[in-house]
């Protein structure tokens, strides 16, 4: 009892504790506000685990050091960097595409500062955000007009509302999807004002189905890719080259929501059924829309090119507003598009681009390297296995990869999983047959000193 009361008065008061030399830094780092209630907050844990006999000594080292981790631990709740070793190259819940540092160093030029975001310097005058992505999209697309708002789902929100408020929209049965937790087209319609006219079967839609719906109220044709699943056995869909000349027939426009898509040949690394954007605007398409953050490796962002009647409509309307793009994305944007301008920038500085376009030899290399950076006394293997590219793109097809396969047992699968994903660094990876495995696709090398920490303290953890 006399030793509990003893240690008590023993805890430092506040001011004495603020004396001590890493608190500069700490109200540098976090500002002194943050530290000071941290500080509070543990010297009041202190107090309740003395009373509860759970500590019977203490510094006011070991008290700095609390403090420390508490003001680092409280971080952890934000936003903040992970490593993925799942091997889906665009991982929905791991923020999709990454971008590279490169584009992100030029970024931060324009964004650390005052822009021409919306302004116009030959002429100094006021400007539009549009031009800016505009420029890049019409000359990589070969199309008329673009526009840029904050993801797909507005994208075909806008178009939508924009093009046949009021009007049947057409659209084939096996067509109206859902992606992720809440876009299905028939809400997005709904939403748009418009009356959707659901044509054919889930498996099979022939043009005259679409032919026959159409009457003096329809207002567009409007074609989905259904990117996040296949119906595999007796299916029949219209083209879009076909839905295209339909539309003509009739004077009205097709609309194409195509989720990812590619500004790149993803062919000549053993991806095929995604669709390329070049080829699929040959079509005549009047308005396609896609995403800046799936297979571009761009940021979040609804990319619209076509018609610039169309694109004229869409930035009238009153929703273009509420879905416009901030400069962070335009500029992250605008930067990405500009790697396209020549395919060997791309590969290098676009990371969902070079993530891809690793071959085995490349990945077996990788791995090999980072086993070494792991180091002798932890035993794993390098195995093949398959990943993915992900993000509702090219859903039927598996991408061959390398992992590092952990075969130490001194720490179950699941526990080494679960330790990895709590880690400092949060390390996403997957199990498979009882072993962690690390897909090295999408793990870039300068993250392999973090792993080999990761795994050395989660073994060390183990023993003691
Ligand atoms: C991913 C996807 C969307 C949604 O795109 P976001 O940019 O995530 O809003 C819409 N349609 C299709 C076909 C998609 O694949």
């Amino acid at each position: 009892m006399q030793d509990k009361k003893a240690l008590l008065r023993s805890i430092p008061k506040m001011d004495e504790l603020l004396k001590n030399d890493i608190f500069t830094q700490l109200n540098e780092e976090y500002g002194s506000n943050r530290v000071l209630e941290t500080s509070r907050n543990v010297l009041e844990e202190l107090r309740k685990s003395i009373l509860a006999d759970e500590i019977t000594d203490f510094t006011s080292e070991t008290i700095a050091d609390s403090i420390k981790s508490a003001l680092a631990n409280s971080d952890k709740i934000n936003l903040r960097k992970v490593i993925n070793a799942t091997g889906i190259v665009l991982h929905t819940n791991l923020g999709r595409a990454v971008i590279g540092e490169k584009v992100a160093k030029n970024v931060f030029n324009t964004v650390c500062g005052y822009s021409n975001l919306e302004y116009n310097c030959e002429k100094g005058e006021r400007g539009s955000r549009h031009n800016h992505a505009k420029k890049l999209l019409t000359k990589l697309c070969g199309q008329e007009d673009a526009m840029v708002v904050n993801n797909n789902a507005a994208a075909i929100m806008l178009a939508l509302g924009a093009m046949a408020k009021n009007k049947e929209v057409v659209v084939s049965r096996g067509e109206l999807v859902e992606i992720g937790g809440s876009f299905r087209v028939p809400e997005i319609m709904e939403l748009s004002g418009n009356i959707l006219k659901e044509v054919g079967t889930t498996n099979k839609t022939h043009p005259e189905d679409y032919e026959n719906a159409i009457n003096e109220n329809t207002g567009a044709l409007l074609k989905v890719h259904t990117s996040n699943f296949k119906i595999m056995g007796f299916t029949e869909n219209v083209d879009l080259t076909k839905l295209c000349e339909i539309g003509k027939k009739h004077d009205l426009p097709v609309i194409y929501d195509l989720g990812g898509g590619a500004l790149f040949n993803l062919e000549q690394f053993g991806i095929h059924d995604e669709p390329n954007i070049t080829d699929i605007l040959k079509s005549g398409v009047d308005i396609l829309t896609f995403s800046g953050d799936k297979l571009l490796g761009g940021p979040q962002a609804g990319i619209i090119v076509g018609k610039k009647k169309y694109i004229d409509l869409m930035k009238k309307h009153p929703l273009a507003r509420a879905v416009r793009v901030d400069k962070f994305t335009l500029a992250t944007l605008c930067e990405t598009l500009k790697c396209y301008l020549d395919p060997e920038i791309a590969m290098r500085d676009i990371p969902t681009i070079s993530m891809l376009a690793q071959t085995l030899d490349d990945l077996t290399v990788k791995c090999q390297k980072l086993i070494s950076v792991i180091g002798s006394d932890i035993e794993c293997v390098i195995a093949h296995d398959f990943g993915q590219v992900g993000g509702g793109s090219v859903p039927t097809q598996m991408i061959e990869s390398v992992v590092c396969k952990i075969t130490d047992k001194r720490v179950s699968a699941d526990k080494l999983e679960k330790y990895l994903r709590a880690y400092e660094t949060p390390i996403v990876a997957r199990i498979a047959k009882d072993n962690v495995m690390l897909d090295v696709r999408t793990i870039s090398e300068s993250e392999f000193p973090i792993i080999a920490d990761a795994l050395q303290s989660a073994f060390k953890k183990q023993e003691r």
